[in-house]
């Protein structure tokens, strides 16, 4: 991601908000409870920069078209085979010419995985989308991204498989009781987005950026839904492009961007809030062990990550000159929560695009507390209260896992547009 000109936003907003509606309103969803605040599974050793299952295999250099992209869109395809077999995976296939490989067509896969309730046509399905992009940077070489986004993808992993569980559950109990005819929740899916190539080669330019996004929200644009269904497109049955980069530094501070999606925001910091008030929060200054180390017994001031919690945001939406992966979706209407690290002050954090963006610089309290934010506000949107259970949780285990030769097989035939695995 980069930034860019705020009049170049302005006009890419400006196209879309007629466009922009309310998809969902504050009082469509209810609180989880403190309790199931406390059970949520912690990512443990899974994030082990070294030895995880979850986090290492995506700490290497995975530049669009090279073996090491094949690698983690493996790791990918077999931690949803694997642990969330219920899941239908897609992959979303593109190719395009860059400014530093000349005539050679680069191939682009995005990574797609959905769960939806078992009774509802796909078509009817609006989805909560997370997504984050996999690849790292051309240049400079080596460079790992840990933060650029490996840390999102494996916070997004964990919130998924800490709530898989619970959804299998709350799905068999609605279908029990026969669910009730056209409420909100029955048509309510998830849905991960892992992206490719959104770094540019080169310099960041409109076309030298965003490869995967472009082409997969044009195509998702495009691709009707049968007839008679709720939702028109794909693209239209994102209720909200959750968006996470740059994650995994000390003291993040993220910004709200849009005035439609603020409500979700703010959801998201009264959880963060809670979390730190029941001392969940080990990167907080106040967590239990943290305290225990203190000399003076008084608290000290409580950080806060989602910094305009209590902001009313009055103009449509804050020019924050971000070009990122929401930017293809948010120019179609769909609406979208950016959870970056860019502190209105000092910006992007100072890792960001150099070699020590790497497993070696995160902070790994601040990447466990972000797999447990994460997880959250996922279960709160799905309705999980009731049906979380720590003792479910699959461990992934941190041997290597096998490699998959189909996505590999795949990946190399850029003509199939689509294949379901
Ligand atoms: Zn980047």
């Amino acid at each position: 991601m980069t930034v860019i000109s705020g009049r170049l936003v302005r006009f890419l907003l400006s196209t879309c908000l007629g466009l922009i509606s309310l998809s969902r309103p504050n009082e469509a969803y209810s609180v989880v409870s403190d309790g199931t605040l406390k059970s949520l599974p912690r990512p443990d050793q899974d994030f082990d920069i070294h030895t995880g299952g979850i986090l290492a295999p995506i700490l290497q250099p995975r530049v669009p078209g090279t073996p090491g992209s094949t690698a983690v869109l493996n790791h990918f395809a077999d931690f949803f085979r694997h642990s969330l077999p219920d899941w239908q995976i897609e992959f979303q296939n593109s190719t395009s010419k860059t400014p530093v490989t000349g005539d050679r067509e680069v191939p682009f896969v995005n990574f797609i995985a959905t769960r939806d309730p078992p009774w509802v046509a796909s078509g009817n399905v609006g989805r909560l989308t997370l997504a984050a992009h996999y690849d790292s940077k051309y240049k400079p070489e080596g460079f790992i991204g840990a933060i650029d986004s490996a840390v999102p993808c494996a916070v997004i992993m964990h919130a998924m498989r800490s709530i898989d569980d619970a959804l299998t559950k709350k799905w068999a109990a609605m279908d029990k009781a026969g669910h009730t005819q056209g409420s909100l929740d029955e048509h309510t899916g998830i849905q991960v987005m892992f992206l490719d190539g959104e770094e540019a080669f080169n310099e960041w330019t409109a076309t030298d950026s965003l490869y995967g996004s472009r082409s997969l929200a044009q195509e998702w644009g495009a691709r009707v839904n049968p007839s008679m269904s709720t939702f028109k497109t794909p693209l239209s049955s994102i209720m909200l492009f959750m968006l996470l980069d740059l994650l995994g530094s000390k003291d993040p501070k993220i910004q709200s961007y849009f005035k439609t999606t603020h409500w979700a925001y703010q959801s998201m910091a009264t959880i963060e809030k809670r979390l730190r008030e029941l001392k969940l929060f080990k990167s907080s200054p106040n967590y239990p062990v943290t305290e225990n180390r203190r000399s003076d017994s008084k608290a000290a001031e409580e950080p806060r990550w989602l910094i305009d919690a209590t902001r009313e945001i009055k103009s449509h939406y804050r020019h924050s000159g971000i070009a990122d992966d929401h930017l293809p979706f948010l120019e179609r209407g769909v609406e979208v929560l950016h959870i970056i690290d860019s502190s209105p002050i000092t910006g992007f954090p100072t890792v960001w695009h150099t070699l020590h963006d790497d497993g070696d610089h995160l902070d790994m309290n601040t990447v466990e507390d972000w797999g447990v934010l994460i997880t959250a506000f996922a279960a709160e949107w799905m309705e999980l209260e009731n049906f979380i259970d720590t003792a479910d949780v699959k461990r992934t285990p941190s041997v290597p896992l096998p490699r998959s030769e189909k996505v590999a097989e795949w990946k190399n035939n850029p003509d199939t547009r689509k294949t379901e695995l």
